[in-house]
């Protein structure tokens, strides 16, 4: 992208903007590419000011959160990456009647909202605890911890569409599945998928030191299980629909430990991939893959990636 194009946008817009800049930067992994320019609004205008010059401009928009479920391709991604974890303010809480409803920013940290709430006395969000990245991406990917998700508790999505239009969605218009969120049918793999902005979300009153007390001992859980001192992306695969989980498949045909380069099963859980410290995006895929096949020519099981890959081949 050319510095007139850039200096056109940052006459109009007041967030971070960076050109080539190094998505390894900015993903959990600890891999990927650059971005052709990268874009941190401020607001929920600095987004839509971004994404309506963007899109006239015919630049390709990839959204992001936190970079905690991406795995982007060493050649980067084309186009403009938007962040959206600038968009932390406001959080607003208001009743109707028992219910507490509380509207959220996109770029809120999950932990951080599951915190507060546990704090505050408010249930319904026991699912999402310890899940790293933002409200954003939580959303994106229906992330849980539990076989329930954000279906139990969003009432609305606040979307900014390519245009730069923004929309509040009701129920009727979004659909929450397995690890995925549709909007108006398409999910986070369509071109159309919007930037979510925000989200209403209702909860119920509960008792702050049963909730807290609930919260810690599901976090000394994930961390007694799981490989939290080096990069990943969480599970790298979807469980299968019926029989045993991917984690446990994979561990059955002794996969722990093999490693490609820098990317390696982790000993702890088999289901994660992680990066020892040099890993490239390549690496991590092609011992994806030697998971994958082996796992169904020896289990007739096809698994799918659950982390999300984007981006150009190197
Ligand atoms: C150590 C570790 C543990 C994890 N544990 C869990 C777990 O228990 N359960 C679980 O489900 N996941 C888990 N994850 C995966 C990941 O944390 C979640 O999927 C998380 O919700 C992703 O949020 P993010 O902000 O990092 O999204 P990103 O990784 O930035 O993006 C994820 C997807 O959502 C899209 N996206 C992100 N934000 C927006 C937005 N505002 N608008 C439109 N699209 C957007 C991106 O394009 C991408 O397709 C774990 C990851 C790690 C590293």
């Amino acid at each position: 992208m050319g510095l007139d194009l850039m200096n056109a946008l940052l006459a109009v817009y007041q967030g971070e903007l960076k050109r080539n800049e190094p998505m390894a930067r900015h993903t959990s992994f600890r891999v990927g590419g650059p971005c052709d320019l990268f874009v941190k609004p401020k607001s929920l205008d600095d987004l839509r000011i971004a994404v309506s010059f963007l899109t006239s401009q015919s630049i390709p928009l990839t959204f992001v959160g936190d970079g905690t479920n991406l795995l982007v391709r060493d050649g980067g991604i084309e186009g403009a990456v938007i962040c959206l974890a600038g968009l932390t303010e406001p959080l607003t809480e208001s009743r109707q009647g028992e219910a507490i409803i509380l509207e959220v920013p996109a770029g809120v940290k999950t932990q951080h909202l599951c915190r507060m709430a546990a704090e505050k006395g408010y249930a319904g969000l026991t699912f999402a605890t310890g899940i790293p990245g933002t409200l954003g991406g939580a959303l994106t990917m229906n992330a849980s911890t539990e076989k329930t998700g954000w279906e139990t508790v969003v009432q609305k999505i606040t979307v900014v569409k390519r245009s730069g239009k923004k929309e509040t969605l009701k129920a009727e218009a979004f659909d929450f599945h397995y690890r995925r969120l549709s909007i108006g049918g398409k999910d986070r793999l369509h071109l159309g998928f919007p930037g979510i902005a925000a989200a209403t979300l209702v909860l119920t009153p509960g008792n702050p030191a049963q909730l807290e007390a609930d919260r810690q001992e599901k976090l000394s859980r994930r961390k007694a299980s799981q490989p939290v001192s080096l990069p990943s992306a969480g599970c790298f695969f979807k469980n299968p629909e019926t029989g045993p989980s991917a984690g446990q498949l994979i561990d059955e045909l002794g996969m722990k430990g093999r490693q490609i380069g820098g990317a390696q099963i982790s000993e702890r859980h088999a289901n994660y991939i992680v990066n020892t410290g040099s890993a490239t995006a390549q690496e991590i895929l092609d011992l994806a893959h030697q998971v994958r096949e082996n796992v169904f020519k020896k289990k007739g099981t096809r698994l799918e990636e659950e982390v999300t890959l984007v981006g150009r081949q190197a």
